[in-house]
């Protein structure tokens, strides 16, 4: 079988564009489209965030200057304009993400099915004719003239995207950034189960030097919040971090008779849940009330500031974003085209991009995968 374009991945960014081409076919190795797409934003799908592509473009690390011309050129407002054309109108919420009004992903992905797909087929290698792409898969064998890569990044796995197209991509000539666990929960070496499930919302997560603030939830074996996995793709296995409270209590609180009058007026002062005070001043026989000065300023320090050691054992599956991927030199920002491979175009998460929690990285998706459509109208 011959086509003209050929999109591998029907995840966001390859059903987005088999949505604007539908003449192109869309191979995909699951029995259905968008599987990681319908998990997305707790399976509400949080599309895109509200703002202009400036203000948007700087939740993207080190790769500002890469997203910028695809985002200035097809932003969070022409994304939301894009759904409505296709009946799916949607909502801003109150911390600026963007949702379809019915908050369903299915209704997203029901949206975008519009192109040619043809499922349960896994491509297993690719390679190339003097003008054309073969790409063998478990179906047979497909040519192509114009090849897209939609094939996203490693995590999450049993939605399809688990890194095994890679090799491919590096057999065709391109140089894959390694593959790192990025926006996920952070497991600690400190037993956690006694705070499990508390949240405090007031505090600064610190590794290094970077430094966010915002709030922070208390997991079985670790913490999580959008602050923590902002942060999680710069984490090394056994380093150390730093929870503080914007907060230093007073130190005349732990000088108040009783143990639970001082864990009270502390709970009062802070606003910190009894059960994390009473599980973090446990530590020493000793009564708050009884306290001597040196060991009060322990125990304040103890509540003001935790430096747990983190483990990246696991990480991977569980980040909802990868860093790395296919290097962003090798790909031309403003169309998406490998520079390397003659009309090889590659978008979404394939590419060594990740952004912040918040909508950014289907942001990515779709405004990449828009690029990439104004290139191949282009070149027809
Ligand atoms: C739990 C979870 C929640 C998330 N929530 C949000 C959110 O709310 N907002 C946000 O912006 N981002 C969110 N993300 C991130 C977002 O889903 C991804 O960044 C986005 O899906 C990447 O799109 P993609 O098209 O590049 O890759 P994917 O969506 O991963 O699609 C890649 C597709 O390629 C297919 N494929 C892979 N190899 C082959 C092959 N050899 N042959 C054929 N097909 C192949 C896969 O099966 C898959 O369907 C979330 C991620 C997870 C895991």
């Amino acid at each position: 079988m011959k086509r003209e374009i050929v999109i591998i991945g029907g995840g966001a960014s390859g059903l987005f564009l088999s949505s604007l081409i539908r003449e192109a076919l869309l191979l995909e190795r699951n029995n259905e489209v968008g599987k990681k797409l319908s998990l997305t934003g707790g399976g509400k799908c949080n599309l895109t965030h509200e703002g202009d592509a400036r203000e948007i473009v700087s939740h993207y690390y080190d790769k500002k200057r890469f997203v910028s011309p695809s985002i200035y050129t097809f932003g969070p407002g022409r994304i939301r304009e894009y759904f409505s054309s296709l009946s799916l109108d949607t909502y801003t919420r109150s911390d600026g993400k963007v949702f379809p009004v019915s908050e369903k992903s299915c209704d997203v992905i029901n949206a975008l099915r519009k192109g040619d797909i043809a499922l349960e087929t896994r491509v297993l290698s690719i390679t190339r004719n003097e003008d054309s792409f073969i790409i063998t898969t478990n179906k047979g064998v497909v040519e192509a003239d114009k090849l897209v890569i939609a094939t996203g990044g490693s995590s999450f796995s049993q939605t399809g995207s688990d890194g095994s197209f890679f090799p491919i991509l590096s057999l065709l000539g391109h140089k894959i950034v390694p593959i790192r666990p990025a926006l996920c929960s952070l497991k600690v070496k400190e037993d956690m189960g006694r705070v499990e499930g508390i949240t405090v919302e007031d505090a600064c997560i610190k590794y290094k030097k970077i430094k966010r603030e915002g709030s922070i939830l208390f997991t079985r074996n670790g913490i999580s919040g959008p602050e923590v996995m902002n942060i999680s793709r710069e984490v090394e296995n056994d380093d150390q971090i730093e929870i503080s409270l914007s907060y230093l209590p007073p130190s005349e609180l732990f000088h108040l008779k009783g143990n639970m009058r001082a864990i009270k007026a502390l709970h009062e002062e802070t606003l910190l849940p009894l059960r994390l005070l009473e599980e973090r001043l446990s530590w020493k026989d000793k009564k708050i009330g009884e306290l001597s000065k040196k060991d009060s300023e322990e125990y304040r320090d103890k509540i003001y500031k935790w430096t747990p050691i983190v483990t990246t054992k696991g990480m991977l599956n569980s980040s909802t974003v990868t860093r790395g991927g296919v290097d962003t030199d090798e790909v031309d920002p403003f169309t998406f085209k490998s520079k390397l491979v003659p009309n090889l175009w590659i978008i979404g998460e394939a590419l060594d991009v990740d952004g912040e929690c918040g909508g950014y990285n289907l942001t990515f998706a779709f405004s990449s995968a828009y690029s990439a459509y104004l290139s191949l109208k282009k070149e027809k």
